[in-house]
Order: structure tokens, then C-alpha cells, then sequence
């Protein structure tokens, strides 16, 4: 087949979703042309950003190489950031100017960590949300002598296109692994019982995002090993010495760890591509609802609530799905199945596995305590790294989901 007849087909953005996408696209590339667009040579692996933080992870090694792995998936890739799509055009516009066409467009360019919507952060804050925040902690963590730890999530906005769950905090597993990775450092460090860690949430139940059955054991854990939870607290600012609340309230603070709001790149409400907080809005084929040809997938699409990797991975199947059904390359039909499944590190030996789909009043509503949840982590991420983001086989999953569904029961 001559490439003039393949369909151009573009990837902005090679994080979990569009590496997922790309892998997921090889099965039908006699027929694609694909492009992939990152501003980044790499890929990444933001779950293993609070072990470079806390337990001395180099950076590199939660950077996946991409451009080796493009060639091999045949597909050409741009480094460049997206300025603009012009979605009646069928162009997309990169920040050099340069205008390149497509027939299909799959946008995967993830949130925005909005740190400068929080007074002081730059200043005084901390984060473990990317690469440049998690080692800059990790910097702070090595003169750290004891003091008031405080931890947790800014409040993000969504929009009301699509429906979908309107979560304050739209990830606080982060935050998890936070509090539970600064006690156990503490306590090895000899400073535990000099420091407190205070944890607030935006939302009125900290882990809205699953139910009751997950919940507890972890309210339990936070309890023994003496971290204190407050609800309903919404940042607006870190000082030297404290974090104040929206309602005037505050926190003694000697360390902030944040998460800060999440929001959408601005070029897509610049392009009339966003819902009224500038989410892509799509339907659950990931299509966008004005734009036959526009698929949106991962932390960037409204409907993805929580905003998880474990969530871009099924929007990415249902995308690449959904596109081979409309060129008529396949029948399957992979369905959205949004559900939490992460495992929060606790450091050293410990981890705590979360799986529930109760936000959206399934079944499944667990959160098991162990060491094999470390291990299976531990595996996972280098497995992630050493495959080049690829996610484990499927058949390996869907023996685990067995197992998770025999267990996880919602009570
Ligand atoms: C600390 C932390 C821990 C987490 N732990 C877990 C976990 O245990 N389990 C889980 O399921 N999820 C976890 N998550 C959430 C998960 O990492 C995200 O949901 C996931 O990374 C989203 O994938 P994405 O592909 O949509 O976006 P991203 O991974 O953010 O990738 C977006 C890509 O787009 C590129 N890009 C952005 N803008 C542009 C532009 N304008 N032009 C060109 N390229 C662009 C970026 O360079 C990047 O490569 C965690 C998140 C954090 C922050």
C-alpha cells in the first residue's frame, strides 16, 4: 500500500495514555500513518515520583527514552509543544508555526499542575507531582530535622459538559504514599516523635473517589501510626511557617507537601476544544462530542474521574478500539470501564493495594495491607520502565482482576 493512502493519524502527548495508544495502534498500522507530538524526549512514570522523593529513586530511571521506541512502532515523532488545533481544518499548529494536517487526532497531553495557583508554593511549597518537584524534595527531605509536616490536595475544578463524577481532589493517592512514606522515614531517621503529619483534603471524605470498604483499613493505618486528618480545607496559601485555608483557618507547617490544582492545557479551550473548565469533553468512545475525528484520552478528558494511569490505559483501548471500528479494520469493542486500582507505597516493607470501582456503584470497594502490594509495585515499576511503558500482558491482569473480584466484594 502506497503511504499516500494511509490515514494520518496524530498523538499529542506520550505519557500513559499515549504510549498505550501508540502500542495499542500497531495492530492496524498498514493502514495509519502515525505521528506522535511530546515536548519531551521521554515518557514519565509519574507513580514512582514519591520513591525518587523519598527513598532515593533517581530521577533518570523514572525517565522512559521514547524516540527509539517510536521507530520501532514505526511512527514519526515531533518534539514540540501544541499551540493550537484547528479542529474545522483537520491542522494542528505547534509553537515554531509549523501547521501539520491529520484524519485522526487523539489528544493525550495530560493535566496541567497549576503550582503558581497557590500563594507561596514557589517560594516555600513542595510536591511530588513531576520531575523537577519530586527531586527538589528530596533535596529539602536530606537537612530536614523534625518539625510540622503538612500534606494534601488543592482543589480542581471540573466542568459540566459531560457527566462524570465532580471530585475536589481528582488523585489523592499521591498523598497516600506521602503521609505514609514521611512516617516510616521519620521513624528509620530517629525524628518521628519530633514531627507531626497533618493531612487535609479539599473534599468532605478524604478518598472520595472510593467507598467505605477501601477507606477504612487506611483511616485505621492513619490512626496507629498517629497522622491527623482534616476535611473540607481548601488551599490558598503556604507561608514559611504555615498553610492557610480558603475559610481562614491555618496549620502550623515547617514542610507543605502538595498537590496542586490540576487544570487543562490551555490550547485546548484556546482551539474551542474545552468544556466550560477547558476538560475535553468526549463521549464513551472517547470521541470528542463536536469533532468526529478528535479522541480524547487520559488525565486531558472530563470524563476521566479519578484521574489515574490505571484510567488512561482503558480510555486509550476504547479509543484505538473505537477508531479501527469507524475505519472498519475491527469489530471489538473495548467499553469504558473507569475504576481505581493503585498501590500506595507505605516505604519499607509495606504498601497498601486500593480497588474499587464504588464511585461508580459497582461492585468491587478493597484496600489490602501488605507486603506482596510492595512487591507487586516494585514490580510493576520496573517492569513499566524495562518494557518501555508497556503495561504487563493481558492475560496477566485479568487473572489478577479475578483474583481482586473474589476478594474485593463491596460490603
Ligand atoms: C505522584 C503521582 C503518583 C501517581 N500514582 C498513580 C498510581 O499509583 N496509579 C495510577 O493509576 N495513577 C497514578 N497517578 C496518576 C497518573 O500518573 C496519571 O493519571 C497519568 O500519568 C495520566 O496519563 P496521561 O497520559 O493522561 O498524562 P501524562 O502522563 O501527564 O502525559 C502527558 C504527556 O503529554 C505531553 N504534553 C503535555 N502538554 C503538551 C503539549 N502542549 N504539547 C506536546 N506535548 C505535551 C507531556 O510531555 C507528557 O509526556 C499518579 C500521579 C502522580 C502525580
Amino acid at each position: 500500500m502506497s503511504n499516500t493512502k494511509l490515514k494520518k493519524l496524530i498523538i499529542v502527548g506520550a505519557g500513559f495514555a499515549g504510549l498505550r495508544a501508540l502500542y495499542r495502534l500497531d495492530e492496524f498500522n498498514y493502514h495509519f500513518e502515525v505521528t506522535v507530538i511530546d515536548k519531551n524526549d521521554y515518557s514519565l512514570e509519574r507513580p514512582a515520583l514519591p520513591e525518587v522523593a523519598m527513598e532515593n529513586k533517581p530521577v533518570e530511571s523514572v525517565h522512559i527514552t521514547t524516540p527509539p521506541q517510536f521507530r520501532r512502532y514505526n511512527a514519526g515523532f515531533i518534539q514540540a509543544q501544541v499551540k493550537r488545533i484547528d479542529a474545522k481544518e483537520n491542522k494542528i499548529v505547534l509553537d515554531d508555526d509549523t501547521k501539520l494536517e491529520y484524519d485522526y487526532l487523539i489528544l493525550a497531553s495530560g493535566a496541567v499542575k497549576d503550582y503558581d495557583a497557590i500563594k507561596g508554593y514557589q517560594e516555600f511549597g513542595y510536591s511530588v507531582c513531576d520531575d523537577k518537584e519530586a527531586p527538589k524534595l528530596h533535596e529539602r527531605l536530606k537537612s530536614f530535622e523534625g518539625g510540622n509536616i503538612v500534606t494534601g490536595a488543592a482543589k480542581s475544578e471540573f466542568g459540566h459538559r459531560v457527566e462524570a463524577p465532580n471530585l475536589k481532589a481528582p488523585c489523592e493517592g499521591p498523598i497516600g504514599e506521602v503521609m505514609f512514606m514521611m512516617d516510616y522515614r521519620l521513624k528509620k531517621e530517629g525524628i518521628r516523635d519530633k514531627s507531626t503529619i497533618n493531612v487535609f483534603s479539599p473534599s468532605k471524605i478524604f478518598f472520595e473517589d472510593v467507598g467505605e470498604s477501601a477507606r477504612e483499613p487506611v483511616a485505621k493505618l492513619m490512626e496507629e501510626k498517629g497522622i491527623k486528618l482534616t476535611t473540607n480545607k481548601e488551599l490558598v496559601e503556604i507561608t514559611k511557617d504555615k498553610v492557610i485555608f480558603s475559610d481562614g483557618s491555618s496549620m502550623d507547617c515547617d514542610l507543605a507537601i502538595i498537590i496542586p490544582p490540576y487544570k487543562a492545557p490551555s490550547y485546548i479551550s484556546d482551539s474551542g476544544l474545552g468544556d466550560d473548565k477547558g476538560w475535553v469533553p468526549t463521549d464513551k468512545n472517547m470521541k470528542h462530542l463536536d469533532f468526529d475525528n478528535i479522541y480524547a484520552i487520559g488525565d486531558i478528558n472530563a470524563l476521566a474521574q479519578p484521574k489515574l494511569g490505571h484510567v488512561a490505559i482503558n480510555q486509550a483501548d476504547v479509543a484505538i478500539s473505537a477508531i479501527a471500528r469507524a475505519e472498519g479494520l475491527s469489530d471489538e469493542e473495548v467499553k469504558f470501564n473507569p475504576e481505581v486500582f493503585c498501590i500506595m507505597n507505605m516505604g519499607g516493607h509495606d504498601a497498601v493495594l486500593i480497588y474499587s470501582n464504588a464511585l461508580y456503584n459497582g461492585e468491587y470497594d478493597m484496600a489490602w495491607h501488605s507486603s506482596l502490594a510492595k512487591f507487586m509495585k516494585l514490580s510493576f515499576d520496573e517492569e513499566y520502565h524495562y518494557t518501555h511503558g508497556h503495561m504487563p500482558p493481558d492475560y496477566t491482569v485479568e487473572m489478577l482482576e479475578e483474583i481482586l473480584h473474589h476478594f474485593g466484594k463491596r460490603k
